[in-house]
């Protein structure tokens, strides 16, 4: 391979693979060798939130980048103490054990997250709810078993959805959860605000030109030296395994691929995702995928989760109302695959991208 490009390649629609999660992105970024430059390239990856996290930079030492990769790792690493809902000592595990109680003082990373994901359930009309905890274990334990939820237990899971039922008040950072039972899921939305952190603790340490990864999550900051943004490859519905047919150039900006790649369950002969309809309790059938560009990763996480559960028409309306966000979603349908866009930038061909 050219010592020159450096890509990384997170390939959907595979058999699942242990911890790593779905994603549909694939990030190339070349060197221009033409460009004077002292900054090098280097690449860091850890498994983090069930899935892989990595990290290219450019900075002048080794030491420098190791020094960094490692601080934004840990930062990562932190904030999946506090949101993971697989760990019953979690802060967030410890708060829903509250619920139907008084408010609960939180930290500073988990107020703003709930924030930040009632913010996107206010504006997606609930297709992105954090309360979908009671309901999300249910399908959990249907893709473990092949067995669908028992009707009757997933409607009372499901009575307990609604992101009308928490209140949030800044003026304590408390969070209330109003009733028993609600269980709080950030899958939707923790990576992609781990992948903005990390990318904060980056430029902290003077690191500005960086991308970090959570699978499908990828939030980026300045271009790599000589070039206009970051390349990011989608990779397609139909042959996810070949290099990607479509590829956008971004800095300064966050993009996230939802879907049900890797993470979901086929009984008698239908495909549930992990992705759940809070109105109904449902997981979301067939084969879909959504790619969502944001100003933040926190945004194109749960807006990506959003619009796959909206559906293309629903979701081109809100990514339409939405300034400073685009989207693409692919569907597999009936005879073939359809795809739908809202703003979503022209396509970039990298022109050098066979250099694998
Ligand atoms: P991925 O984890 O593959 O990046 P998403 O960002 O779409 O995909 O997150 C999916 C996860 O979000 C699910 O595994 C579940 O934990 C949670 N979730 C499922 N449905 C919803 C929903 N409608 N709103 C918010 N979170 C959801
Ligand atoms: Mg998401």
């Amino acid at each position: 391979m050219n010592s020159n490009v450096w890509q990384f390649v997170l390939k959907p629609w595979r058999a699942a693979t242990g911890l790593l999660a779905a994603a549909s992105l694939m990030a190339v970024a070349f060197c221009n060798p033409a460009t004077p430059s002292t900054q090098t390239r280097f690449e860091f990856s850890e498994p983090h939130m069930g899935t892989l996290f990595r990290i290219v930079l450019y900075a002048p030492a080794a030491g420098t980048a190791a020094q960094a990769s490692r601080a934004a790792f840990d930062r990562v690493a932190a904030l999946d103490d506090i949101m993971s809902d697989y760990r019953a000592d979690s802060e967030l595990m410890r708060m829903c054990r509250q619920a139907g109680g008084p408010p609960v003082k939180v930290s500073g990373d988990l107020f703003r997250v709930l924030v930040a994901a009632q913010n996107i359930a206010g504006r997606s009309n609930g297709a992105f709810d954090a309360t979908v905890g009671p309901v999300v274990r249910l399908w959990r334990a249907a893709r473990r078993s092949h067995h669908l939820p028992d009707p009757q237990r997933l409607a009372e899971a499901e009575s307990h959805v609604g992101f009308q039922r928490i209140r949030l008040d800044p003026e304590t950072q408390t969070v209330q959860l109003l009733e028993r039972g609600m269980l709080l899921d950030l899958g939707g939305i923790a990576k992609g605000y781990a992948a903005d952190a990390a990318l904060a603790v980056l430029r902290q340490g003077g690191i500005n030109c960086a991308l970090v990864a959570g699978g499908g999550d990828i939030a980026v900051g300045d271009p790599p030296p000589g070039k206009e943004g970051w390349s990011i490859g989608i990779a397609s519905l139909d042959s996810p395994s070949s290099a990607p047919q479509r590829f956008v150039l971004l800095h300064d900006a966050a993009i996230s691929t939802s879907g049900d790649a890797e993470q979901h369950v086929e009984i008698a002969g239908v495909r549930y995702s992990h992705i759940v309809d809070p109105k109904t309790g449902q997981a979301l059938t067939g084969r879909r995928s959504a790619t969502v560009i944001a100003p933040d990763c926190t945004t194109s996480d749960a807006l990506a989760t959003a619009v796959c559960v909206l559906g293309p028409h629903r979701g081109v309306a809100l990514i339409d109302s939405l300034p400073g966000t685009s989207m693409l979603m692919v569907i597999e349908g009936p005879s073939s695959i359809e795809t739908y866009e809202s703003k979503f930038p022209a396509p970039a061909r990298e022109p050098n991208y066979d250099a694998r």
